[in-house]
């Protein structure tokens, strides 16, 4: 990987991004306005220190590997090539020619999507766990679903009575190698149903394989090949692309198994992004097709989370947006096979962003209490605020007065003393939704030990454990705390070997968001931030499972485990009251 040093060592991330876009100075940083979305202020960040550009407005960018694959829709090696160029920087013959890399990828993974059907046709059982989920032999066979036995080298010397190089596999991701000196190449799925994952023009690009039964992880996936960038994949879109154009809309959905569902219920216009949030290049993508799309994402917390950061990136670009609510049942897979009438109506029926706000907002506070009325005021204000005209305003406002039966002239003099900017860290959000955030205070937080690791214990005492953090920063927080307790203190070179690829830019990103939004903080005020910060999580997590007890003591029929119940809210408030 010499060149790739190289490469970096004569080119800064400064110099590069200025190509594209015109930068300004700010602090050590640098601003310019974002290539990936249209702003009219700029919100795209450089830092010549981290080596990275990143938009705090689409959440887009990376180091300039990265960056180049962005702007110029090129995936890594076409990236590197165009880099080698720009540098001078010589790359070694032996790298392979780009495009041939690609259509190698493609056709080993053709091969192996191959194998995992025969393998599926060959063991009943493991077809029967599709079967049983409802899915028809058709179905099964349209999608190419397959498994992968439970062998190490299988698929490996299948693909090599293929005459496929061990290098070329190894470039597909099909197979493992232990380390650079343990040459020994292994099958990378191993005792999993497989998903194939196809680009919008038909290639099978990658592999999602789910674990048979329960376990950790549940789904393993490919990781960025010659023809495999995540975030320019659309699962489903390509047997879903003719029926985009006719319906004239696209749904979105979380997972493989929903689309899959899907399409067989009928609905053949649903596609789901793969093991990621929605990017702005799958955005971009869907508008070749339709400019109108719907997002039908779970049912739960963690879904409607990421409706919220969906729906706030796609308002930065030109789609019309919608929202499918999924009835009973958590996700749309659950919901098609328990109850496709219902599945239909809601297809059908889909509602408004602003009825989706409402209706979050109604069923999450209580619209009699006075907290509970300031809480849905201080969520749907804003959002009203973005509404285009005084008319809509207006609209919105007559509902919201007759929901908190208040007066809409009230409604108008607060809408109007509204600033425009958000305020990043609110204790008053302890439990709001924090979808309409762009960031958790978890991120924020993690965002100071990553810029400023010595902080790191005060940060740990604080935090309460055994509580849940904010899902998506659980794997940040124990990389910490395993990093820490092996080594006494944070090594962010440490930290990121414990995390995947796509995480560790997410480091970076969170330590360059606190060097933004605190620029000259003095030591003490920051450490105040920090302590409010974990002064605030808290709570909320805290409030969270008290309410989680209240509910459940309510349900309970049993006595002891009422008694049981009871204890725990107790100890809970004490917490609370501690905080
Ligand atoms: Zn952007």
């Amino acid at each position: 990987m010499d060149h790739l040093e190289e490469i970096r060592a004569r080119i800064g991330i400064e110099e590069l991004v200025g190509s594209y876009v015109q930068l300004k100075k700010a602090g050590r940083n640098l601003k310019g306005l974002c290539p990936f979305h249209n702003e009219k202020s700029p919100s795209f960040i450089v830092s010549p220190d981290k080596g990275i550009a990143y938009c705090f407005g689409c959440h887009q960018g990376g180091d300039i590997f990265k960056f180049t694959q962005l702007v110029e829709n090129v995936n890594f090696p076409e990236a590197l090539k165009i880099l080698a160029q720009k540098t001078g920087v010589k790359l070694p013959e032996h790298a392979p020619l780009v495009a041939n890399q690609r259509l190698k990828t493609i056709e080993i993974n053709q091969w192996a999507t191959q194998f995992y059907q025969e393998k599926l046709e060959a063991n009943p059982p493991m077809k029967n766990y599709f079967l049983d989920r409802g899915l028809t032999d058709e179905t099964i066979r349209k999608f190419k679903l397959g498994y992968a036995p439970d062998s190490f080298d299988q698929l490996k010397n299948f693909l090599a009575g293929k005459n496929f190089d061990k290098k070329d596999l190894i470039e597909a991701a099909v197979v493992s190698q232990r380390s650079i000196a343990d040459q020994n190449t292994y099958d990378r799925f191993r005792n999993r149903l497989m998903f194939p994952i196809f680009d919008h023009q038909d290639n099978p690009v990658g592999f999602s394989g789910r674990i048979v039964g329960q376990g950790e992880p549940k789904y393993i996936n490919s990781p960025e090949t010659p023809a495999y960038s995540k975030s320019l994949i659309l699962y489903g879109l390509n047997w879903a692309k003719e029926s985009v154009k006719a319906k004239d809309m696209a749904i979105f959905m979380e997972g493989y198994m929903d689309v899959i569902a899907a399409h067989q219920a009928g609905t053949t216009n649903a596609m789901a992004t793969c093991g990621t949030a929605l990017t702005p290049q799958q955005l971009k993508l869907i508008q070749r097709y339709t400019k109108n799309v719907c997002f039908c994402f779970d049912g739960d917390s963690a879904g409607k989370d990421a409706t919220f950061r969906a729906i706030e990136l796609a308002q930065l670009s030109e789609v019309n947006i919608q929202v499918i609510m999924v009835p009973e049942g958590k996700d749309p897979d659950e919901c098609i096979k328990k109850n496709p009438a219902a599945w239909q109506k809601a297809v059908e029926n889909p509602i408004s962003v602003m009825d989706f706000y409402f209706d979050f907002a109604l069923s999450h506070f209580d619209s009699k209490s006075i907290q509970g009325k300031r809480q849905i005021m201080d969520f749907l204000m804003p959002v009203i605020k973005t509404a285009k005209s005084e008319v809509e305003q207006n609209i919105h406002l007559n509902r919201l007065a007759l929901e908190l039966k208040t007066d809409t002239k009230l409604l108008w003099n607060d809408l109007r003393a509204m600033k425009g900017k958000k305020i990043a860290v609110q204790e008053t959000s302890a439990t709001g939704p924090k979808g309409r955030e762009q960031f958790s205070q978890e991120e924020y937080l993690l965002g100071f030990v990553f810029s400023h690791p010595e902080i790191y214990p005060e940060v740990a005492k604080g935090l309460i454990e055994n509580i849940p953090l904010d899902p998506n920063t659980e794997r940040f927080y124990k990389a910490c705390k395993t990093v820490y307790t092996r080594e006494s203190f944070i090594d962010l070179a440490h930290i990121k070997e414990e995390l995947s690829e796509e995480d560790r830019g997410r480091v970076e990103v969170l330590g360059l968001l606190v060097d933004e939004e605190y620029p000259d903080f003095s030591e003490e005020t920051r450490n105040r931030e920090i302590r409010k910060l974990i002064r605030a999580i808290n709570l909320r997590n805290l409030t969270g499972i008290h309410k989680e007890y209240q509910y459940k003591i309510r349900l309970s029929q049993d006595p002891e485990q009422t008694k049981v119940l009871l204890n725990r809210l107790k100890e809970t408030s004490e917490l609370m009251q501690g905080i």
